[in-house]
């Protein structure tokens, strides 16, 4: 385990933050039983359900009348004809009035009450078909069967509501039956069953689709909640490890670089004037008589005046100038390929910027000064402690001729 990583909290495993109960299907209706599950799944497949029950109406409606062919031929223009076609007619107007419904708002393709409605309607204006045509009872009940198979896997609906409109048809179709040409108790029960194979193909059936698909459905949302959990987890540990190494690096008062991180970077320049025999200067600056400031303003006034100060240091020097705070109210600058006589210019004007620009504690401002001590590197000049102490005489030069100024080596 490395330096950083002791840090870091323990995050959950993303799979475990996914909950698997929210994705229960119940084996009865084939839907997910928490209500917002399913809500969250019909409303994402609106469209392709709404897509599937257009198509479904409309090769519907083409049946229906395209049976009135036959029909006719068997009746001719009869009012029984007339009547038949009524009831197709009607049929054909409701199924419209459901596709247009469904086309300006495909979610209703995904509410059971609409299509549901409409199944009721149709099975009851069906049976008078037995009424118009006794002679073709046997027909008509093998169309029912296959009627029957279809609602199940041919109509989308909500699965109970498709098994209710099915038992509906079963009962009325032996009711129909009944009335129209009365059997014998065991041929009335042989019909029953005959309905019931169906409706059970149909019901185990469209219970099974209904299943595979919300399970594929589970697993897509899971590996998206995990995935989602995954790139949060990793996102919080990418800031913490920023954070982590700002920590490490930086003073946490003035956010200029701590000792460790300038001794490193002075380090990479030190080496790198030594390769390329640049020029490089090192500047210490110390604030004037703070002890003062903060026996007059306070020790947080104090703080306020160190991070205003290394504010300034920011602003004046260069881009390429490595600032580090030195401890209590001293800052270091190293000034890669600088020779005196720049670095002490630069080291002027911050001193005299400092000098000139007032600080802001409470409603009052005040005034400070530093002095500042100023070295360039000797080529044969191997240690940054050696520059650090030459800037450090020069700087208790510059304390004991009175202060505010730039002293060079
Ligand atoms: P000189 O002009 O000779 O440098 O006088 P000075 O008062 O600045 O020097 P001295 O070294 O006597 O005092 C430095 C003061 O800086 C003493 C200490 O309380 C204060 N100091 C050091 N670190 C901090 C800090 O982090 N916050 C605050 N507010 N004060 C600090
Ligand atoms: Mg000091
Ligand atoms: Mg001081």
């Amino acid at each position: 385990m490395n330096e950083l990583s002791k840090h870091m909290p323990e995050l959950p495993p993303a799979a475990l933050t996914s909950d698997q109960s929210l994705w229960k299907i119940s084996a009865w209706s084939g839907e997910f039983v928490d209500r917002q599950a399913e809500h969250e799944y019909l409303h994402k497949h609106s469209q392709l359900i709404a897509r599937q029950l257009l198509t479904a109406l409309a090769i519907w409606a083409i049946l229906m009348l395209l049976f009135a062919i036959p029909d006719y031929h068997a009746l001719g223009p009869t009012p029984a004809f007339w009547e038949s076609l009524a009831m197709r007619g009607v049929t054909c107007l409701l199924i419209g009035v459901l596709a247009l419904l469904v086309a300006r708002s495909p979610i209703r393709a995904t509410e059971a009450r609409w299509i549901t409605m409409l199944e009721l309607i149709a099975i009851s204006l069906f049976m008078g078909v037995y009424q118009l045509r006794p002679e073709i009872v046997a027909w008509i009940v093998t169309l029912t069967l296959i009627m029957l198979i279809s609602l199940f896997i041919f109509l989308p609906n909500r699965v109970p509501a498709v098994l209710g409109v099915a038992l509906y048809m079963a009962v009325a179709t032996v009711v129909a039956v009944h009335l129209v040409s009365p059997r014998s108790p065991g041929e009335m029960a042989a019909l029953s069953l005959l309905l019931l194979v169906p409706i059970g193909i149909g019901w185990a059936a469209a219970l099974r689709t209904q299943i595979l698909q919300r399970k594929q459905y589970a697993l897509w949302r899971q590996a998206q909640q995990a995935n989602e959990a995954l790139s949060r987890e990793m996102d919080e540990r990418a800031r913490l490890q920023e954070a982590l190494v700002k920590q490490a690096t930086t003073d946490p008062l003035t956010g200029l670089n701590n000792r460790r991180q300038y001794e490193t970077l002075f380090a990479t320049e030190l080496a790198r004037a030594q390769r390329k025999g640049n020029a490089l200067a090192l500047c210490i600056i110390d604030l004037d008589h703070f002890k003062q400031v903060n026996d007059t303003w306070g020790h947080s006034a104090g703080d306020q005046v160190l991070r205003d100060v290394a504010q300034l240091c920011r602003d004046n020097f260069r881009a390429v100038d490595i600032l580090g705070r030195l401890g209590g109210e001293e800052f270091v600058v190293l000034l890669p390929d600088t020779d005196l006589p720049t670095a002490a210019h630069i080291a002027r004007r911050f001193i005299e910027t400092l000098a000139a620009t007032p600080i802001a504690l409470g409603a009052e401002d005040i005034r400070i000064t530093a002095t500042a001590g100023v070295v360039q590197r000797d080529p044969d000049e191997e240690q940054l402690e050696s520059l650090v102490q030459r800037a450090d005489k020069a700087l208790y030069e510059g304390k004991r001729a009175g202060r505010n100024r730039v002293i060079t080596v």
